[in-house]
């Protein structure tokens, strides 16, 4: 862990606790999302003690007021108090379940230590509408935002190979080239072959699906709650932006280790 001449000794911020594990006797290490300074890791002293009283506040999904102090090698959490526990998200394993692909979302896509008001805000929103009770759809859409606020969103408005507008019209999805390949280039071109270009499969990408995926990009959630999304388009999805990510943290963000806490974004089969 590096030391940031950039903090005073003890300082103030809010985050989301993203992941905690134990450290030693009774301490927690707490992988954090702040506002000020992006994902930190931190130390809870004691933490892991029913007496702490820090003990039900530093819990994965909690967003929370942090004192902190600065210490050698890694800073220290001094104070902690819950600004929303999402209690009801809390309440049912499927809740647990989506608020900690949000987290890992984050923590595999946000460089640490560099702040990005946008992510935090959508890491706010979406654990608040969550815990309201939205489901797996909630989850899409804040894929799409994570990857454009964070620089990758793939591209959808021209092919990636010849940089035409894409017409309306089944294209292909190319994970490693990121974004739309039309059936021109996928025909001709490349020596692998029309169902692989960069090292990475080609997916069929139908015209709806297409216009979904632009339509998670443009529109707030609220939107897209009304949007009719079958069980066909959605496996399509799934498949495509799915495959997409995972690309992503195997060859981008060498994230892998995130790979299998995020199955539910992934696609299950071929
Ligand atoms: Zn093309």
């Amino acid at each position: 862990m590096q030391q940031h001449p950039d903090r005073p000794r003890t300082y103030k911020t809010e985050g989301v606790v993203l992941r905690h594990s134990s450290s030693g006797e009774a301490d927690r290490v707490l992988a954090i999302y702040t506002i000020d300074y992006g994902t930190i890791h931190v130390v809870g002293r004691g933490l892991r003690r029913a007496k702490s009283r820090l003990t039900g506040h530093l819990e994965p999904l909690s967003h929370v007021a942090l004192q902190l102090m600065r210490g050698k090698g890694i800073d220290i959490v001094t104070g902690a108090d819950t600004l929303h526990g999402h209690a009801s998200l809390r309440n049912s394993l499927e809740g647990i379940a989506r608020g900690l692909v949000c987290c890992e979302m984050v923590e595999a896509f946000a460089p640490e230590e560099h702040p990005n008001p946008e992510l935090y805000k959508l890491l706010l929103d979406t654990l608040a509408q969550l815990n309201e009770g939205e489901g797996d759809r909630l989850l899409w859409h804040f894929a799409f935002h994570v990857l454009r606020v964070t620089g990758y969103m793939p591209e959808l408005q021209q092919c990636v190979v010849c940089s035409n507008a894409v017409q309306p019209d089944e294209h292909l999805f190319s994970p490693g080239l990121g974004g739309v390949v039309c059936l021109n280039c996928a025909k001709d071109g490349d020596p692998a072959g029309p169902h692989e270009r960069a090292g990475a499969p080609l997916l069929p990408l139908s015209l709806n699906a297409l216009k979904v995926m632009r339509y998670f990009r443009d529109n707030p959630y609220e939107a897209v709650q009304s949007l009719n999304v079958d069980g066909d388009l959605a496996g399509e999805l799934q498949r495509v932006l799915g495959g997409y990510i995972h690309y992503l943290l195997e060859r981008e963000v060498r994230s892998s280790t995130f790979l299998a806490g995020l199955s539910r974004l992934l696609p299950t089969g071929p």
